[in-house]
């Protein structure tokens, strides 16, 4: 297929487009670089050993899409969009604008060029602080911050546009806690400065770029008090893209899929794993909870499972040795 990937050159999308170009599909990718490198396209295409088409442009701008779908487009796989939560609640209308603005954009301009087909990344933040755990897709939907609100009107957006098209199908994938990194260790995750995710900043710890990780809270009702989340390999996330698309040329519709383990690990049980992966030491201090936080989300992922035929494959001890692979060899990300 004719692939455009949006947002193609930031974490989870370049490890998706490595796997798109594998499979044999053509791959545009859109990304203004607001929060990546195009070096991270460039070991893209190393790794797959294949081009692909770089536009370098906004999801905003009409003129920028038009030139992404020239030459034709099959479907679109939609990632670009701003994520930092606290950042989201100091700038709301960055995040409306950005996140909302820019995918009304793209779907009017799918629309021109008779494209039907969308993959879109969701996110488990739409669950908030979930009755009980692990999380299924029709749980109550109830966001707790801008970002997550920006998440939970883009899946209602997809959602209006595709019952007001029969033929048009769209897969909403709710991602838990993406870590990890190509096992190659040339691409990762490669924040721009302080980082906001637990993995990023222990694997930053060990390397010796930052003193300690500043555990949020321990006073969490939680087997040790630490926050437990579903954590899922980075390629696992990117390989349940290539299913979701399938399914998408296959169904017309709306279809909604956690993408997780369906296990939950704790902070402390990460630091530990991540110590045993890096053979050093993880410097923590305990402080209080982080604003906006849950205790504990994970995913039920059955749905995809059984439908999408996917499932995580990769464990933790794989998430945290490929981090730290890519941790060592680029200790200062893409620069
Ligand atoms: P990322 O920041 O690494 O990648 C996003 C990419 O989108 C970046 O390359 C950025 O430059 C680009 N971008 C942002 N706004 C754009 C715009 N207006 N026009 C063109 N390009 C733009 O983030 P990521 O971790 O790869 O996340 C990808 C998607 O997955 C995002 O939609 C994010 O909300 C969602 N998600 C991420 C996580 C996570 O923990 N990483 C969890 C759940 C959902
Ligand atoms: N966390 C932490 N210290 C940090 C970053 C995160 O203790 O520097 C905790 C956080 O409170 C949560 C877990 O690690 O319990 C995962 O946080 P992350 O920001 O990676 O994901 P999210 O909260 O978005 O699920």
């Amino acid at each position: 297929m004719r692939l455009l990937v949006t947002g193609g050159a930031g974490y989870i999308g370049s490890h998706t487009s490595v796997l798109l170009l594998e499979a044999g599909h053509d791959v545009t990718v859109i990304d203004n670089l607001c929060n990546s490198s195009p070096m991270a396209l460039e070991r893209v295409q190393e790794l797959a050993g294949r081009s692909l088409r770089f536009v370098e442009g906004d999801v905003r701008s009409r003129e920028d899409l038009n030139r992404a779908f020239e030459g034709g487009i099959d479907a679109v796989i939609h990632l670009a969009a701003l994520k930092a939560v606290g950042e989201s609640c100091e700038k709301p209308l960055r995040y409306f604008e950005n996140n909302i603005g820019g995918t009304i954009c793209l779907m009017q301009v799918m629309e021109v060029h008779g494209v039907q087909r969308l993959v879109f990344s969701s996110s488990a933040t739409v669950y908030g602080q979930a009755e009980s755990v692990p999380v299924r897709e029709d749980a109550p939907l109830r966001v707790t911050n801008p970002y997550g609100r920006t998440k939970l009107v883009m899946e209602q957006l997809i959602q209006d546009w595709c019952a007001a098209q029969p033929k048009a199908s769209a897969v909403l994938l709710r991602y838990f806690n993406p870590v990890g990194a190509h096992p190659s260790g040339r691409i990762g995750e490669d924040p721009r400065g302080e980082p906001n995710n637990l993995m990023p900043y222990i694997a930053q710890v060990a390397l010796g770029r930052r003193e300690f990780l500043r555990v949020h809270g321990d006073d969490y009702p939680t087997i040790d008090g630490t926050g437990v989340r579903d954590y899922l390999h980075v390629m696992d996330l990117a390989d349940a893209h290539l299913k979701a698309l399938k399914y998408a040329v296959a169904n017309p519709g709306c279809g909604v899929f956690n993408l997780g383990t369906g296990r939950g690990y704790s902070v402390r049980e990460m630091v530990a794993a991540f110590e045993v992966a890096s053979g050093r030491e993880i410097h923590c201090r305990i402080g209080g909870r982080r604003a906006g936080d849950v205790s504990e989300l994970t995913a039920d992922p059955s749905r995809a499972n059984e439908i999408l035929s996917w499932r995580a494959a990769h464990d933790l001890a794989a998430m945290c040795a490929d981090t730290w692979r890519w941790q060592q060899q680029n200790p200062t990300g893409y620069e």
